[in-house]
């Protein structure tokens, strides 16, 4: 098929699930479900690909949230991840979960993508199948990581991603590598006034924080580490018995992040020594950073260009500016890839060791909106978001067109993946039967 042809065929099919998509994304949007809770958002998303022909299976037990749904025979099998979790503190409501990061689009996009890419490869008889994973929990940068260490995103030729934004375009690189670790200080209450028997794990997590203060100077620019208290104990006048502190450690690069947490590990220690308290670590997830392929990035960005930004009306302006933000929106594609990694991290890094990964985003949301905050919440159930979001389902469909039928492209794209994986054996870098628990870290 030429590139004009496709690109109407691609609309097309995609133009036939704007409607259910764009009823689907305004259901999560309302729904707005924490990580790993998202029961009602996975259910809509997986009758919704049932309805168009795909078998799905929630098969993963330790995440009950996460689905598989699959169309078409034979190879190659192209995957597309989807996300649907909330975040705490972002909704409209004071106190309330809210879309703040746009995953109620995430979620459809990728899939109305996989419906539309399934309906052309079946209208021109071609093999391949497409495979939607329904990953939830990114937010808690979680879900793809324990799936993966349970079976998932095996055998996949290739892998499609995408995130709602303010721009429109490739990034190459990805997030930082990851360890999310939980401390937990045991010592012994007393009296406060009277405390010399007592041993107080607050102060044993203070110690660690202080260390932690220390080691910073000692690490490469990139490194980042940053912690929430999460217990420290119910009055002055008891000696804390039990503490709980919260940490990120993160890197450009995976190694850097295994020995910043085994140093971490050593403050964690030091303090307990030094208070005469006992420390439990606990790692909650780990991730990778992104294995980077120079063909995936250029096709992903071949169809970006092919298909364009979203357009902006002068109704979509007029809606932000009632939101009180500046009417202003990213336009066009950025045809330059990004080589920068960014400083936050994605789950979606850890399945490039996996699978050859191209990622992409579209404009959903106006410039200068904050992220996680929720005047992004108040933004991604608008018409300009449902646009950005169709964008993003063609930008699938197209993708996915050309990787399986052009095997040549899919080929090189293979080579990069076996160079960059030669000798890499995937770590899941969590303990083998341990489930996610995100409710009390
Ligand atoms: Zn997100």
């Amino acid at each position: 098929m030429r590139s004009d042809a496709k690109r109407r065929a691609v609309k097309k099919a995609v133009a036939r699930e704007a409607r259910t998509a764009k009823r689907l994304a305004s259901r999560i949007w309302e729904l707005a479900e924490p990580p790993m809770q998202e029961v009602e958002s996975s259910r809509l998303l997986a009758d919704y690909l049932a309805g168009r022909g795909f078998k799905v299976e929630f098969s993963v037990p330790s995440v009950p949230t996460g689905f598989k749904a699959t169309c078409g025979k034979g190879r190659p099998v192209i995957g597309f991840l989807g996300e649907y979790d909330a975040l705490p503190d972002c909704g409209l409501e004071k106190g309330t979960y809210g879309h703040a990061c746009g995953h109620n689009l995430l979620g459809v996009a990728a899939a109305v993508g996989a419906v539309a890419a399934a309906r052309m490869l079946e209208a021109q008889k071609k093999r391949g199948r497409v495979v939607y994973w329904g990953c939830p929990a990114e937010e808690a940068l979680a879900g793809k990581v324990y799936m993966a260490r349970d079976g998932a995103f095996r055998r996949l030729d290739a892998c499609l991603a995408w995130h709602p934004g303010n721009r429109t375009g490739v990034k190459a690189a990805g997030g930082s590598a990851l360890d999310s670790l939980v401390f937990e200080f045991y010592g012994q209450t007393a009296h406060g006034a009277s405390a010399e028997g007592g041993r107080s794990a607050l102060d044993a997590a203070l110690l660690m924080d202080v260390a932690a203060n220390y080691l910073r100077e000692h690490v490469p620019d990139n490194v980042r580490m940053h912690c929430v208290i999460r217990e420290g104990g119910n009055a002055p006048n008891v000696v804390p018995g039990y503490a709980r502190i919260w940490y990120y450690t993160r890197a450009v690069d995976r190694a850097q992040v295994d020995d910043i947490t085994r140093r971490l590990i050593r403050c964690a220690k030091g303090a307990a020594m030094a208070t005469e308290t006992r420390v439990r670590v606990k790692k909650i997830t780990g991730i990778y950073s992104r294995l980077r392929n120079g063909p995936m990035g250029e096709l992903v960005r071949d169809n970006l260009v092919l298909m364009g930004a979203p357009r902006v009306t002068q109704a979509d302006r007029d809606r932000v500016k009632k939101l009180g933000k500046k009417p202003d929106f990213e336009k066009g594609v950025h045809t330059e890839i990004s080589e920068t990694a960014g400083k936050a991290s994605s789950d979606e890094d850890s399945v490039s060791w996996l699978a050859p990964l191209g990622a992409f985003n579209v404009a959903c949301v106006s410039k200068g909106v904050r992220g996680h905050h929720r005047e992004y919440t108040a933004q991604s159930n608008l018409p300009f978001a449902h646009r950005g979001m169709l964008t993003a389902a063609q930008v699938f469909a197209g993708v996915c067109w050309d990787l399986v039928t052009d095997a040549k492209l899919l080929g090189r794209i293979r080579d990069e993946f076996k160079k960059g994986t030669k000798g890499f054996k995937y770590d899941p870098l969590i303990p083998k039967r341990q489930r996610p628990t995100l409710d009390n870290v």
